[in-house]
């Protein structure tokens, strides 16, 4: 099959904490300690076949290009590459998956050849601490389709029954093409979701909420607040284009942080004016710059205030530990999707979210590198590559 492949060189950097099992099987939990001159070419790869009575084999129609997926292409000066998460080489990349199901295992019941899924990528064990703890997301023995198993960049993808979700609630409010974008779009609005209600607590009905970042994820996270009732959102963002999305997905307003810094005002003031004074009672942190967010962020967070942290970085950044003492707030991190595809499959089909806006390109299968390419000028929000056809000019 057609696929994008991505391959690197094994050199872990001196010092590199790597545990014997990485070193032998040359994946690391954190790549950057260990992948270097990464290469992202087209080519073909063996088409993935059922092995389990589980498994089940997508035809790939829509897959979304993350963040991390750039930082699996860009490297820092020393060649290494930038994402700090669990990374095998070579792999298929592309972990926002979805497609029309082709053939199932013998024990699959849910889903059969022709049914429309979203695929949920990380293969969690059932049997570390965190699985057993009822947090899958943060398994300590995962798989994770697209980063160290093969993702989607290609025409098939091999899932499994409990990874895969039905798109079919969809179809009365979306046609063909639009049921697998929007099935692509789930992963980072799942995520949104999991960081701001399940994993933070989430708000109540009137409560206030601020995004710092309109990617993908935070403008999922914008949709999502506005669906779960807040009485203002405030989406924060370097692109223009970007923040007239958040608007038009849900934020009262989206402030262009060049045209605030122009104007002298800071982005604290600004959450502040618009909250009487009070600050957010959500925080979502989805832009991967915490050490610029966070000063702001701190002199903005509403008493018993909640501070989400979404954005993937590798760098540190101070904390005012006061600011939130003071406040009785609470800081959380949370990573992965698992258990948010369906409700936020649930919330599209009910016409209480709708993520389409935010797709501004769509690539062919064999012009994968050059959407690679594109994304890393970080100036769209969703790109998107269509493997088995469909895709419209950029
Ligand atoms: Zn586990």
């Amino acid at each position: 099959m057609r696929a994008t492949v991505v391959t690197g060189e094994w050199s872990p950097r001196a010092g590199a904490r790597l545990t014997d099992e990485e070193r032998a099987g040359h994946w690391a939990l954190d790549a950057t300690t260990a992948w270097r001159h990464p290469r992202w070419q087209i080519g073909e790869r063996e088409t993935p076949q059922l092995r389990g009575p589980t498994d089940v084999l997508v035809k790939v129609r829509a897959v979304g290009i993350c963040g991390s997926d750039v930082h699996l292409f860009e490297t820092d000066a020393d060649g290494y590459v930038l994402l700090p998460y669990r990374v095998r080489l070579p792999v298929v990349p592309g972990h926002e998956i979805a497609g029309e199901v082709v053939e199932v295992g013998r024990d699959v019941r849910d889903v059969g050849p022709g049914d429309a899924v979203a695929v949920q990528t990380l293969h969690h064990c059932g049997r570390c601490a965190a699985c057993r703890a009822g947090l899958p997301s943060h398994c300590s023995d995962a798989e994770d389709s697209g980063f160290s198993i093969d993702g989607g960049m290609a025409e098939y993808v091999l899932s499994r029954e409990s990874n895969v979700r039905s798109l079919d609630p969809l179809r009365d409010r979306y046609d063909e093409s639009d049921l697998y974008a929007i099935g692509a779009l789930c992963e980072p609005a799942s995520v949104a979701y999991v960081g701001m209600f399940l994993r933070a607590g989430g708000f109540l009905p009137g409560g206030t909420v601020a995004v710092h970042g309109c990617g993908p994820i935070g403008l999922a996270a914008v949709a999502l607040a506005r669906a779960a009732g807040a009485s203002r959102v405030l989406a924060f963002d370097t692109e223009i284009a970007r923040c007239k999305l958040a608007e038009q997905v849900g934020a009262d307003t989206g402030h262009h942080l060049g045209t605030l810094r122009d104007a002298g005002d800071a982005v604290a003031d600004v959450i502040l004016q618009s909250t009487r004074g009070a600050g957010v009672d959500l925080t979502v942190e989805a832009a991967g710059a915490a050490a610029t967010v966070l000063p702001d962020v701190e002199r903005s967070i509403a008493v018993g205030g909640k501070v989400v942290l979404l954005g993937s970085e590798s760098g540190a950044a101070p904390l005012q530990t006061m600011a939130y003492m003071l406040r009785g707030a609470s800081l959380h991190g949370s990573i992965g999707n698992i258990g948010g595809l369906d409700p936020v499959i649930a919330l599209h089909a009910a016409g209480r979210i709708d993520l389409r806006p935010i797709v501004s390109a769509s690539y062919d299968l064999d012009d994968g590198v050059e959407a690679i390419r594109r994304a890393a000028l970080r100036q769209d929000a969703k790109i998107l590559v269509l493997p088995n056809g469909g895709a419209r000019p950029a």
